[in-house]
């Protein structure tokens, strides 16, 4: 069959497993013998409240989440998040000010939002380009900051903190849209943590706050209703109609992982993957060029070019449609950097990571 023929190596919206795909296929529309699709159910009834109840108690499971965090469902994207973290938590002291570390686009657009609420101090030099983690050793971390925001994994770039950033006892937050749940992480650490569905635990649709509770109630005025967390956690996620069908999507999703090992083999597999990648690439003689250093390497995107580090069009678009030929699609690079950009989430399998880095070693050696 045509799912088995593919393989999606999207950045996101992305692949998701294919027994989740069946068995919302399934229920789609005679949800559990209902009669009647998620789609069409009252976010209030009992059979809603429980796709919601679980879901959370999956997170929480998964994640080990301490009970002293509010879980979060909510709508507005990540973008969404990059305004209502600055409207909700920008005035936890009177600075008004927060601190942001910025690897990549995401990160970037995320500091240029909160420059509407706030002082925004970029702690680093301005990188050049976004091919590392600039040297925490130089971080000049204001004091007075409400909080420090960091993108774990920059999604364009391919550059992910490998550990969580030492921030002196600060507020941290952080933009996990697109690692999210691809390896354990100890919530404790954090004040906020948030995860657009659409690349490793759904659909587009929803955005998972988690969220430490004495943090609630600071929003400012003029934050909208719908993003103010003290509300949005007051109302259970329920203030407003939620993406109900996105939510259900991500319990299955949740459920897939927490029967495939939970995120301690969601991270066992992600080096397994990324490595065979890298492996191709460094040793393909300068034919495939990562431009991220090693140590800031992603384990969920990796962008190389071909030819050199610039790229030859020439030769990427040959890669691009000889990939899609044989079926693996999704593989262009984001379109502010080009190039070739391989994302390597749960869904994406050993075996679907081997097809491509066997359809690499071919092209590497018709090509040298
Ligand atoms: N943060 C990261 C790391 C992303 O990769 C993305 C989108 O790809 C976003 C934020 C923005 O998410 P959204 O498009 O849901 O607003």
């Amino acid at each position: 069959d045509i799912i088995s023929q593919v393989i999606n190596f999207g950045a996101g919206p992305a692949k998701l497993p294919p027994s989740v795909l069946l068995d919302a296929q399934k229920e789609l529309v005679n949800y559990k013998g209902l009669g009647i699709s998620v789609l069409e159910m009252s976010h209030r009834s009992s059979d809603f409240t429980k796709i919601l109840n679980t879901t959370e108690k999956l997170l929480r499971e998964l994640l080990d989440i301490p009970e002293n965090y509010k879980v979060l469902f909510l709508q507005g994207g990540g973008s969404g998040q990059f305004s209502a973290i600055p409207l909700n938590l920008i005035s936890l002291k009177e600075s008004k000010c927060a601190d942001y570390i910025v690897t990549g686009a995401w990160s970037a657009k995320a500091a240029k939002e909160a420059e509407k609420y706030g002082k925004v101090n970029i702690v680093h030099p301005k990188l050049a380009s976004y091919t590392e983690i600039p040297d925490p050793n130089t971080w000049n971390l204001n004091p007075e900051a409400s909080y420090v925001y960091y993108c774990a994994n920059e999604t364009v770039h391919g550059v992910e903190f490998q550990n969580i950033p030492d921030v002196k006892g600060a507020i941290l937050v952080s933009d996990m849209s697109s690692n999210f749940l691809s390896r354990p992480i100890d919530v404790s650490k954090f004040g906020l943590i948030f995860a657009g569905a659409q690349k490793n635990v759904g659909c587009a649709g929803v955005t998972v706050v988690i969220v430490r509770e004495d943090l609630l109630g600071f929003a400012l005025k003029e934050c909208p209703t719908v993003l103010d967390y003290k509300i949005q956690a007051g109302n259970g996620s329920l203030y407003n109609t939620p993406p109900c069908f996105s939510i259900y999507i991500m319990e299955l999703v949740l459920e897939w992982i927490k029967n495939n090992g939970g995120a301690a083999c969601m991270e066992k597999l992600s080096i397994l993957k990324s490595e065979m990648i890298y492996n191709v690439i460094d040793e393909s003689n300068g034919l495939f060029v990562c431009p991220v250093e090693k140590k800031s390497r992603s384990r969920m995107n990796i962008p190389f070019r071909i030819g050199d580090i610039k790229g030859d069009s020439k030769l990427e678009k040959e890669f691009l449609d000889k990939a899609a030929a044989l079926g693996m699609l999704s593989l262009k690079g984001h379109r502010s950097v080009g190039g070739i950009r391989a994302s390597l989430y749960n869904a994406v399998t050993v075996d679907d990571v081997e097809k491509l880095a066997e359809f690499m070693r071919h092209f590497k050696d018709t090509h040298q």
